[in-house]
């Protein structure tokens, strides 16, 4: 086994990539899977901190969509990232890993807050550090949330993870021609509107010089991989 390129990374999780086959909420053997390749990691010494998501129980938007005064929806989807990051905390410490979550709203009873020098330190550590309730602000996502995160802690690289593995020209699943991208600038992704994060990330990023490596989570051994810094993906980078 190659040595891990990255000292510290900030992994990207959606709510979606919990689901699993099901259409809400948690699918436990895929929490199962994603705790223990998280642990291979830590065992090579990586440090992990996971931005999670929510969209898997609830998302602002479309709470709002159906009538949904958009604050209390988004209340709601951050609220959601905290179930989630619970559940990704009992598969971790299921593993044997240490792990704490940290919250941007306070929600102490539950969780830690986010403290940028106690996350650090965490990490330092050896725990995984689990970033719930995104900015602690509505009207974004957990997207947003983990570019400053990720510049923030001293992560070398953002994993956005995804369901596909990484960018394509077009949806490969309706034309045959798309093909994926290896590697990408900030800026190509910004004016293709190319479907990586939300935009405010992606300028950060740039703005910030954190790449961002977008990759099919649900490929067993593919988190490894990247580590090995094999070319998993499709990598986002200055020009
Ligand atoms: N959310 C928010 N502020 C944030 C991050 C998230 O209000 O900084 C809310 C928003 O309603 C969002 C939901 O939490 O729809 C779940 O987050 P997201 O949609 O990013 O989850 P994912 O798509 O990653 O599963």
């Amino acid at each position: 086994m190659a040595d891990p390129v990255y000292r510290r990374i900030l992994l990207k999780l959606s709510g979606e990539a919990l689901l699993g086959e099901a259409d809400y909420g948690i699918d436990p053997e895929v929490l199962r899977r994603l705790a223990a390749e998280v642990h291979a990691l830590i065992d090579r010494g990586v440090e992990v901190a996971l931005v999670i998501g929510g969209g898997n129980i609830f998302r602002g938007a479309g709470l709002a969509a159906s009538g949904m005064d958009r604050v209390s929806a988004d209340h709601m989807g951050m609220l959601a990232t905290v179930m989630n990051g619970l559940a990704m905390q009992d598969a971790l410490e299921h593993e044997g890993v240490f792990t704490r979550v940290m919250s941007a709203v306070k929600i102490n009873q539950v969780c830690e807050d986010y403290i940028r020098r106690r996350a650090v330190r965490h990490l330092e550590k050896g725990r995984v550090v689990i970033l719930a309730a995104g900015t602690g602000n509505p009207f974004f996502t957990t997207d947003s949330a983990a570019s400053p995160r990720s510049v923030e802690i001293g992560a070398d690289v953002m994993l956005k993870a995804t369901k596909v593995d990484g960018v394509y020209s077009a949806d490969p699943v309706n034309d045959d021609s798309a093909f994926r991208y290896e590697r990408l600038t900030y800026d190509r992704v910004l004016d293709e509107r190319l479907s990586v994060m939300d935009a405010t990330a992606i300028v950060m990023c740039r703005d910030q010089n954190m790449p961002i490596i977008v990759f099919d989570i649900n490929r067993p051994g593919a988190l490894a991989s990247i580590v090995e810094g094999e070319n998993v993906g499709t990598r986002v980078e200055r020009g």
